[in-house]
């Protein structure tokens, strides 16, 4: 029956919401919450300000309030599948939300406060951890490439020459490729952290050159894991897994930022994305599709191969409490719902 592959879908792509606290800021101009998470079922309501109605109800794969520590945020949505990636298998972690509601934070956290480290950190933890406590015959390459996508164009946050566009290629027994992408081997937790800040850096070079360039581009850190088995024949037996971890363009719809022109333009690339995005997730938990969208922008062409099948997959739609915000949490929150 059709409710089958839809269970099977539901275990490998898991929609969750994080909802963040009110800002110091909110508080202060005396905002009202408007968000109310249930952890327990999942569910979360949204009251409309000052009108009388029923607040809208989503129910979602996990939901994380205000008190969810970034520890906990790991362990539930991104644990299994770093643990999967190192099986041979591949895995992506999406951020997503309105700019300001804690993508970057989700991710990346912070560099200086170590209780709030994000998953990026995280997950080079337990892949160096698990990877020093496996058999000595066991060899792994760990390799680490950082890029981001900007106006459907991808640049390489690792190269000398960041401003360098890059293509997409195809081979048919390697899949898509981005073509002169920098990548690192990284043979422990600080190395694969140093190649994380410099690619920050980069990215916020970049963001002092361009006004709100972190809002309108995504960024994407792979991390591939290689491992070398020798057999009971005696021969070397590889697996690989790729782990890639997107810190997506803010959803915050165009109205609101008053774009026109080029700015108008680059919105609608970033929409492209972030629109093709949701259609290939949809199209993946849907069991009546046979359609998946993947070769409509560059960022699900790039993760093609992370995305279904036997892959895993999560989403975190960030979203912020306070009142001001009830137009983008009920657009996040129908986008993520469509996606599930
Ligand atoms: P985004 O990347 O979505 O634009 P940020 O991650 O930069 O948003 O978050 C915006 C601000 O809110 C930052 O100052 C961040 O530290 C803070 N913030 C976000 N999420 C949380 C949270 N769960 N707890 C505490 N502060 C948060
Ligand atoms: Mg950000």
């Amino acid at each position: 029956q059709a409710a089958a592959p839809k269970k099977t879908q539901s275990e490998t792509i898991k929609v969750c919401v994080r909802c963040r606290p009110l800002s110091s800021e909110e508080t202060a101009k005396g905002h009202a919450v408007v968000v109310e998470n249930n952890k327990k079922t999942g569910e979360i309501f949204v009251r409309r300000p000052f009108v009388e109605e029923a607040p809208k109800q989503f129910t979602f794969d996990g939901v994380f309030d205000w008190t969810s520590q970034q520890s906990e945020i790991y362990t539930e949505t991104s644990a299994p599948i770093i643990a999967n990636v190192l099986e041979g298998y591949n895995g992506t972690i999406f951020a997503y939300g309105q700019t300001g509601t804690g993508k970057t934070h989700t991710m990346t956290g912070s560099e200086s406060d170590h209780k709030e480290r994000g998953i990026m950190p995280r997950a080079f933890e337990d892949v160096f951890k698990s990877i020093e406590c496996d058999s000595v015959k066991t060899q792994f390459l760990v390799r680490a490439s950082y890029l981001e996508i900007y106006n459907e164009e991808i640049r390489d946050l690792l190269s000398k020459n960041p401003k360098n566009k890059l293509d997409l290629h195809e081979k048919p027994e390697s899949g898509v490729y981005v073509r002169d992408l920098s990548y690192f081997a990284v043979k422990n937790v600080q190395e694969i952290q140093d190649v994380m800040l410099i690619g920050s850096k980069n990215r916020s070079v970049r963001e002092t050159n361009m006004n709100a360039h972190s809002s309108r581009s995504h960024s994407l850190f792979t991390i591939t894991v290689e491992r070398s088995e020798i057999g009971a024949d005696g021969k070397a037996h590889i697996r690989v897994g790729k782990l890639n971890m997107v810190d997506l363009a803010g959803s915050e719809r165009l109205a609101k930022t008053g774009a026109s022109g080029d700015g108008l333009r680059e919105a609608t690339k970033i929409n492209l994305s972030l629109s093709t995005l949701c259609h290939v997730i949809s199209a993946l938990t849907d069991p009546k599709s046979t359609y998946i969208p993947y070769r409509d922008s560059k960022l699900t062409r790039l993760l093609q191969d992370s995305l279904g099948g036997n892959t895993k997959t999560v989403m975190i739609s960030n979203v912020g409490p306070a009142d001001y915000n009830y137009d983008e949490t009920m657009n996040t929150l129908r986008y993520a719902s469509r996606a599930k």
